[in-house]
């Protein structure tokens, strides 16, 4: 087992990082959210593409009024005062939702087997600055909400609240508390041992004690499978599974990380809000599933990002045929799931170099069979409903959050744009313009 070593250069980040906080900040002006009318050439709305121009205005955080071409053209928005700001040939879009990530999990290491304990850098505060670093990559992307699916050391919480307070730029995230079987199988990984739950009893005191600490979620490891490990072999009973959700309801949810079908099976009729990867689905599962209301996450593109750093990643030989036949397995589930009229989301569970590579999971969801269109959906309001914020964000309308995003081109003609967000605005505050 590999022990944790501080190297020189993350001592001198540490220094460097301490200096940055002991040096005073100038007010920066655009962390003041204002008035702004934005001018684009259409706009995905959350559910479909209005063509046209379109105008936005914004005031105090939220959309103040929406302006789309009509019979008669398209009235123009009169905003004395407020910041115009025009994006020709850009379609604006709701900021989009991650439903899967790890923030935590290192931007530059990627030559180990993954140590998910605080220390692992010899400190959880230098995993912190790791983090807000992965953060502000994400939202750069134009993901303005995360859900976070495992940290230790709750750092993620800590980091949602820095976030919000206005320390360090970030999407919002929405956090889930941890639980792995005392049993993972793979010596190489250390799994946090505050996670650790052998027993329905312990599950059950394990979820009260996340939701106590203000995790929204639970996410609890059903089946083996990460890394470079294929196999997805359940761990916990129905009735295991039952306890966290009996426990995190009415206050929180439950996502299960499953890639074999007895493991989903078992979610499913646990009733589990969201399955995580969903590899090797069935027909009785998806249609369990659809009637039930409960989510996939198919987690796509991560299984290609391994399977392309796998030599870096040291992973153990005949790698890329099982990630190869994996992927076959979760397109597979994806094009059952979708006839059966799950909701799929979207999620890219982005870890080490991944973050700020998110959007690829919506060019995979397409890849798996998805339209353009409803791969914009599950990365906007489908995500927006998983995480029950339906109300807020995901969607373009009067009252909505003024969570807004820009790519150029038509994202329902080439969804490849996804990934070349030029203009992105949290909460009515500009954070990127092209
Ligand atoms: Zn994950």
């Amino acid at each position: 087992m590999r022990r944790p070593v501080i190297r020189p250069t993350l001592r001198l980040a540490v220094l460097a990082a301490l200096c940055l906080a002991l040096t005073p900040v100038p007010h920066r002006d655009h962390a003041v959210a204002g008035t702004t009318l934005l001018t684009a050439d259409r706009l995905f709305d959350g559910t479909s593409l209005r063509d046209g121009p379109v105008q936005v205005l914004i005031r105090d955080g939220k959309i103040a009024a929406l302006s789309l071409p009509g019979a008669h053209g398209t009235p123009r928005i009169d905003a004395p005062g407020a910041e115009h700001i025009d994006l020709p040939g850009h379609t604006l879009l709701p900021g989009f939702i991650d439903a899967h990530t790890h923030l935590t999990y290192l931007w530059s290491d990627t030559t180990h087997a993954p140590n998910h304990l605080g220390d692992f850098l010899g400190s959880p505060i230098v995993v912190a600055f790791e983090a807000a670093r992965n953060a502000e990559r994400t939202l750069r992307a134009g993901f303005t909400s995360v859900r976070q699916l495992g940290a230790s050391d709750d750092v993620d919480l800590a980091l949602a609240q820095a976030i919000e307070r206005g320390l360090t730029p970030g999407p919002r995230i929405v956090a889930a508390g941890a639980i792995y079987p005392p049993f993972p199988g793979r010596a190489d990984i250390q799994w946090p041992p505050d996670g650790a739950a052998a027993t329905r009893e312990e599950i059950v005191a394990k979820t009260r004690a996340y939701l106590g600490k203000g995790y929204a979620w639970v996410k609890i490891y059903e089946t083996s499978g990460t890394w470079d490990d294929t196999t997805g072999v359940p761990y916990y009973t129905r009735d295991e599974l039952a306890g966290a959700v009996e426990a995190s309801a009415p206050r929180g949810w439950v996502a299960a990380h499953c890639m074999g079908v007895e493991g989903a099976r078992r979610a499913v009729a646990a009733g589990v809000r969201s399955i995580e990867h969903g590899s090797r689905l069935d027909r009785a599962v998806v249609r369990d599933m659809a009637r039930k209301g409960i989510y996939l996450d198919p987690t796509l593109y991560h299984v290609q990002w391994y399977a392309d750093h796998g030599a870096a990643l040291e992973y153990g030989p005949g790698y890329r045929d099982r990630l190869a036949a994996l992927q076959k397995e979760q397109f597979a589930s994806v094009q059952l799931a979708r006839a059966a009229g799950v909701k799929v989301a979207c999620g890219s569970d982005a870890v080490y170099s991944m973050h700020g590579e998110n959007a690829q999971e919506i060019v995979w969801l397409t890849n798996a069979g998805l339209t353009p269109v409803e791969a914009l959906r599950a990365a906007t309001s489908v995500n927006a409903e998983l995480l029950g914020l339906e109300r807020e964000i995901g969607h373009v309308a009067p009252g909505a959050v003024a969570d807004l995003i820009a790519v150029p081109g038509d994202p329902t003609r080439d969804i490849a744009v996804v990934s070349r967000v030029a203009f992105v605005m949290k909460g009515g505050v500009v954070v990127r313009r092209p």
